[in-house]
């Protein structure tokens, strides 16, 4: 399908500006912490995640109340819980939150600790820092566990869990449109954080993605791209998959692992200067995280075969 990518951009504050994927498909890849989108229907918004910084939220909320004034938002899709995604769902009320249940279970968590530490985050922009003065946390109002299809005049948008980088990550995709938002499954030229990842499951969900061959896939991070970036963070998480493993069999705790590859694996992508220390730790929680998923693959190895080797003699 040879359909031309609408180029046309639109600006209204300044704050950032949005790009149109499909006719009533609309993105922003110009905000912090994800990249938002939203869904025109005849009966109203459905939109795709949240800006982090609330000027940015409420320029978004202006943006989309231009281009459609009058209807309703129905709905933000949250496709994770991370700050990046679900903190803004405050700044688009009253409209309903719809997220994997695992989503509500962590974000009924956020305590005040929560958003102190989001703050924190921005001790070098105050400006931001004194934005995030009135946190609300608005946890799903709708969950699901594994698919939810929302129905509305002639948009299906389907909601589809694929955990892999949280157990909360969710996919959703436009089949007619032919757009799909990948959320955290994809970061393009970026270090993917996998902090709370399940790297098995992630290289399934990348593979889940290839197989929808969309148009267009919205990374929560990055630019917009076709299925050809999913290889390049499939290779990144094999090799340190990979490279966790020979550290394990060498005999290394996960402590000497983490520090032993996080140079290889800090290669991966460029960082800038600036971004390095903070980049670094964030490699070794992935790195954490992949050593223990490994540890356990191979102690489950270990036993299946002490089962083979009963099996041998005889006792079955
Ligand atoms: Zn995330």
């Amino acid at each position: 399908m040879a359909r031309r990518r609408n180029t046309t951009r639109f600006g209204v504050t300044g704050l950032g500006e949005r790009e149109e994927l499909a006719p009533g498909i609309f993105i922003n890849t110009h905000y912090r912490g994800c990249t938002p989108g939203f869904v025109h229907t005849e009966e109203g918004i459905i939109l795709v995640d949240a800006p982090l910084i609330p000027k940015q939220a409420i320029d978004w909320r202006e943006q989309i109340e231009q281009q459609y004034p009058g209807d309703p938002l129905l709905y933000i899709i949250n496709t994770d819980h991370h700050r990046g995604h679900a903190l803004g769902n405050q700044y688009f009320m009253p409209c309903k939150v719809i997220a994997h249940e695992r989503a509500h279970k962590e974000m009924s968590g956020y305590t005040e600790n929560f958003k102190e530490r989001v703050r924190n985050s921005f001790k070098r922009e105050p400006d931001i820092q004194a934005q995030l003065n009135n946190i609300v946390i608005i946890p799903p109002d709708i969950t699901f566990t594994k698919n939810a299809r929302l129905l509305y005049g002639t948009r299906e948008v389907d909601l589809i869990f694929v955990g892999g980088h949280t157990p909360a990550t969710s996919l959703v995709w436009l089949p007619n449109e032919s757009v799909c938002f990948v959320g955290d499954i994809l970061w393009v030229d970026q270090h993917p954080y996998m902090a709370q990842a399940n790297s098995l499951e992630w290289l399934d969900a990348l593979e889940h993605i290839r197989n929808l061959d969309a148009e267009y896939l919205v990374p929560g991070h990055g630019p917009v791209c076709t299925s050809e970036a999913t290889h390049k963070v499939g290779e990144y998480i094999l090799f340190m998959r990979g490279r966790v493993r020979d550290y394990y069999h060498a005999g290394k705790t996960k402590n000497e692992t983490k520090s032993g590859l996080v140079g290889e694996m800090l290669e991966w992508f460029p960082v800038p200067a600036e971004r390095k220390v903070k980049i670094e730790s964030q490699i070794k929680s992935g790195l954490n995280r992949v050593y223990r998923e490994i540890q356990r693959e191979e102690e489950e190895n270990a036993i299946s075969n002490d089962d083979a080797d009963d099996s041998g003699d005889g006792d079955l």
